[in-house]
């Protein structure tokens, strides 16, 4: 009975503080623009609840509320890095051994795109192939934090498209062209917070139909791992993503093809291949 009574005053005191938590115990965050500003919410239902403030630090319920269908969703966060691990589950790196470590490549920021947003297709790539990711939202500044702590400095997550040019990726010295060009990490639609994202279902599908679909519990190394090791070596910031590596095969697409990643909780991030104009 007492416990009971602890929880229900420590709920009441999480809704008086304006922290936005959702009943199942879920936040999801948007990022959108409305009205010729940039600005941040908590989405419920089709409903964003307009926040005041930095998304890192604490924002707060401004007590306005503005219709999903009336903004244009952004990234979800602006990074000042964009981290990425690479063969980070069986299925994907099929009868190769796995790493001692997790293998670590970087895309830049300028890669970011929103749900919506079309994937352009550079004039000469050829071979261009989506990788359905969980990808870790950083919540403040860490370095060199232990795996016991690295919770601590995960905001959230969100679902992330690693896009990738395999050919350039087997061909270049780096994967700078193959995995950093522009509009190649399609990330949304929200960063969600208070989710198992040790267990959740990643899905890719291209033009409707299931091509990746394997659990996050499967990855090599989970997400405190990944955070604490690339920790020793970057200094990761507030809004910092980290794509944690995709599951099972993934296989070229085209221009006007359709690719969703959901990721359970997370929601369904959609864009479209185009060609370069
Ligand atoms: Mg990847």
């Amino acid at each position: 009975m007492r416990a009971t009574t602890a929880v229900l005053s420590t709920i009441a005191v999480l809704l008086a503080s304006g922290t936005a938590v959702a009943q199942d115990g879920v936040t999801r965050y948007v990022r959108y623009a409305y009205e010729g500003r940039d600005l941040y919410g908590v989405l419920e239902g089709e409903t964003i609840h307009v926040l005041d403030g930095d998304l890192f630090a604490s924002p707060r319920r401004t007590g306005t509320t503005v219709q999903l269908s009336d903004v244009r969703l952004l990234p979800p966060t602006q990074p000042s890095k964009v981290i990425a691990v690479g063969l980070n589950y069986q299925s994907h790196l099929g009868t190769r051994q796995a790493s001692e470590y997790p293998g670590l490549f970087a895309k830049y920021p300028t890669s970011i795109i929103a749900h919506g947003d079309d994937i352009v297709m550079p004039a000469d790539a050829n071979n261009l192939h989506y990788e359905g990711e969980l990808v870790i939202v950083i919540g403040k500044e860490a370095h060199n934090v232990s795996v016991a702590d690295a919770a601590d400095y995960i905001f959230g997550v969100t679902a992330g498209n690693d896009v990738s040019e395999r050919d350039w990726q087997a061909a270049d010295l780096q994967w700078l062209r193959a995995k950093a060009s522009d509009t190649f990490g399609p990330l949304g639609p929200v960063i969600a917070t208070g989710l198992n994202y040790n267990d959740l279902l990643v899905q890719t599908r291209l033009n409707g139909e299931v091509r990746q679909s394997e659990s996050s519990k499967d990855l090599i190394f989970n997400l405190e791992e990944i955070v604490s090791y690339v920790s020793r070596y970057v200094t990761l910031m507030p809004g910092d993503v980290i794509f944690t590596g995709t599951p099972g095969s993934t296989q070229a697409m085209k221009p006007g093809d359709v690719v969703e990643i959901e990721v359970e909780g997370v929601g369904v991030l959609r864009n479209t291949v185009v060609a370069a104009r």
